[in-house]
């Protein structure tokens, strides 16, 4: 017998699959999974078998040293997945089957190499534990919608097709109740599920409802765990003990047997989108490993990425449409106010009157803001200079609290200069809206009022999420002022306003999606008003009042939103009617940088005439300290794409100095 074997090394040159002879003695231990010791050039190293062949060509087969380990690192399903992963998304095969291995696995491998004991965690082999009883829980008697929702997706699991669903419902239309007794009824089947959700620390309610239907079947995935907490958690899943994974992206990743559902909740989220190699989807991932276990997909929201909304137009995805909230709550009517009339003020006079009776009522309140492109500048009244960071060509945002700059991209902090440092004025001024000028505005207008700000400044701790979001649940804050973390999961039954403050910068972000995204969040926060007994009502102030995702976001109107956006994507020739592959080429010599930018684009033009854009600067052309190069194949196939990109690849060298990124259907324009 031969082993198959990926290489514990990510490079181009080992990115392949060898051939190793399996010696008479370890025949029956060696198993796809497996950790081998094998002869590699002129030493020896580690791999993993991701094969087992009878035959091979190859001549001069060496033969495996030894097993590096007991334990069994994926499974051949697994296996799949990674090869898929590496292929679709351009990434070293080794790099894709890490994703799939317990996590601290090279952490140990690296232990290993340097001779160090190994403090590796103990993984039992997966037994059968049979079906799973589920305490006793008194099911809401579902409505109609619900209803037909759940009977299509149990059909799914009972005739064990990998049929996908959007789950099309307004936030409070009851799709989580959905998920929920779709996964009960899983359970009885003796299956398992996994559920993924954009941001853990966001969603705590929805976890609470998890844990409190099924207490410890649920195992949770994401990165705010420590490694040991993962592995523990891995190892749960691997013994069948957890058959609920609740998690972020990675959680898709996750060893469970007898798969039979993956939920996504609010799928258009730009988290699922991993931003390193292998730059994955998990939407993309989920419904290639459903194919592969024959689970059913569903993707769940209320603004669906216009992507996935038009694939289930053309039939792709079977849609599910939960038309109204739960008990016919109305969506909070929605008052646009044209900050143009406001002169510079923050808060319009609307929302002023608006939080001033809310909070004599004693009811609660949130005001958002958007986080990208938003903060507060220093920027000269003379010159029209912003200070920049050294490193990045960001503009640095004021921070209240050290009084200092600081970098949002890199990090980098520094005193605020008192004059120009271009033309020496000292008329500088601090403009942009950042939580904390509204914060100090509401305290001045609102003395009384208990407010609680929330954002990466305030919320930088593990677990310190769940206690904001307790606070403010608890009815121990009046206002809850905050940027994109507050859009999510909130469902608090005394929030009855809400303020979009500041919104716009998003629709002039240079990315195709800045309208889609525009939308999205804005239906998010004003889907936090209202959501119970209490009336709600949301104030949204823009300076594009006329801007069809403002219009439509104001009536709640996902359909038209998507006609007009559909439209535009169409005339320009963007994604869903083609596919894009961006290549960002960046190093510290700016000359070196382009000129291996054009090399690049050079090549690729020759072989892809008309689909190749740029080279160009990138929107942020400097970041810690490297400059940033921009090409982006745009075309109907991306296979040919793909394919073109490797030919290139192959002709031209990367100088060490210089890095290239390949991201296949990016998501981050900048
Ligand atoms: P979504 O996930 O679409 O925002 P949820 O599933 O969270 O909606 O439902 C909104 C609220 O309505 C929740 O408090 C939930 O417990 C409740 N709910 C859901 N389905 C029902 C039902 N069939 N009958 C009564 N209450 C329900
Ligand atoms: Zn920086
Ligand atoms: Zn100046």
């Amino acid at each position: 017998m031969f082993a198959e074997v990926a290489i514990a090394r990510a490079s181009p040159r080992t990115d392949k699959i060898y051939h190793y002879q399996i010696p008479a003695a370890l025949n029956s231990q060696i198993k796809i999974g497996s950790q081998v010791l094998v002869p590699f050039g002129k030493s020896n190293t580690h791999g993993y078998v991701v094969g087992l062949i009878e035959h091979t060509s190859y001549p001069q087969i060496k033969s495996i040293l030894g097993l590096a380990a007991e334990q069994i690192f994926f499974s051949a399903e697994q296996v799949a997945l990674a090869k898929w992963i590496s292929e679709y998304y351009g990434s070293f095969l080794i790099s894709a089957l890490r994703l799939v291995m317990p996590p601290g696995t090279k952490q140990a491998e690296a232990r290993k190499r340097a001779k160090k004991p190994a403090s590796k965690p103990e993984f039992r082999d997966s037994e059968d534990t049979g079906l799973v009883t589920v305490t006793e829980f008194t099911d809401f008697k579902l409505t109609p919608e619900q209803t037909i929702a759940l009977d299509a997706i149990k059909q799914a699991i009972d005739n064990k097709s990998s049929a996908k669903f959007l789950l099309h419902g307004i936030t409070g239309s009851g799709k989580t109740e959905v998920y929920l007794q779709a996964i009960a009824y899983l359970l009885e089947k003796g299956k398992s599920a996994i559920v993924l959700v954009p941001e853990i620390g966001l969603t705590p309610q929805l976890v609470q409802r998890f844990r409190q239907r099924f207490q410890d079947h649920i195992a949770l995935l994401h990165s705010e765990l420590t490694i040991k907490q993962r592995q523990m958690e891995w190892e749960r899943i691997a013994a069948g003990e957890a058959k609920i994974v609740l998690g972020t992206r990675s959680a898709v990743f996750a060893p469970l047997k007898d798969l039979g559902l993956i939920v996504l909740d609010e799928e258009y989220e730009i988290t699922y989108k991993s931003e390193k190699s292998p730059r994955f989807h998990a939407r993309e991932v989920a419904i290639k490993l459903a194919e592969i276990n024959q689970a059913a997909v569903v993707l769940g929201s209320a603004t669906p990425s216009v992507e996935t909304f038009y694939q289930a137009e053309k039939g792709a995805y079977q849609k599910l449409i939960l038309p109204v909230r739960i008990d016919h709550r109305p969506l909070p009517p929605v008052e646009v106010v044209d900050m143009r009339e406001e002169k510079d003020r923050l808060l319009s006079q609307i929302l002023r009157v608006e939080l001033k009776e809310t909070l004599e009522r004693g009811e609660q309140a949130i005001l958002f803001i958007n986080r990208r492109g938003f903060f507060s500048f220093v920027i000269c009244q003379e010159c029209g200079f912003a200070i920049h960071c050294p490193q990045c060509s960001v503009s640095l945002a004021y921070n209240t609290t050290d009084r200092r700059l600081h970098c949002n991209r890199c990090g980098y902090k520094n005193v605020a200069p008192l004059i120009c440092p271009r033309c020496q004025s000292s008329a500088l001024r601090y403009s942009g809206i950042g939580t904390q000028r509204i914060e100090n505005e509401v305290a001045q207008i609102f003395p009384a009022a208990r407010i609680l700000r929330y954002d990466r400044d305030s919320v930088n701790q593990r677990g310190k999420h769940a206690q904001f979001f307790a606070t403010f649940a608890e009815g121990k804050a009046d206002v809850l002022i905050g940027t994109q973390m507050v859009t999510k999961g909130l469902d608090v039954a005394n929030v009855t306003l809400v303020g979009v403050v500041a919104v716009d910068s998003a629709l002039n972000l240079p990315d195709f999606r800045a309208a889609e995204h525009t939308f999205q969040m804005i239906t998010q926060v004003a889907g936090r008003a209202g959501r119970h007994h209490l009336p709600g009502k949301v104030i949204l102030q823009t300076y594009a009042p006329q801007h069809y995702a403002i219009q439509a976001a104001a009536k709640h109107d996902y359909e038209s939103f998507y006609q007009q956006e559909i439209k535009y994507r169409q005339e320009l020739d963007y994604p869903p009617f083609s596919r894009l592959i961006a290549l960002i080429i960046s190093g510290k010599a700016e000359e070196k940088v382009l000129k291996l930018s054009e090399d690049l684009g050079h090549f690729l033009k020759k072989r892809l005439p008309e689909q190749v854009f740029g080279p160009a600067p990138a929107t942020i052309n400097k970041l810690r300290g490297e400059f940033r190069y921009r090409l982006l194949l745009k075309g109907p196939e991306v296979d040919k794409m793909r394919q073109a990109l490797r030919e290139t690849l192959e002709k031209i060298v990367i100088p060490s100095e210089l890095k290239l990124v390949v991201d296949v259907d990016p998501m981050n324009m900048l």
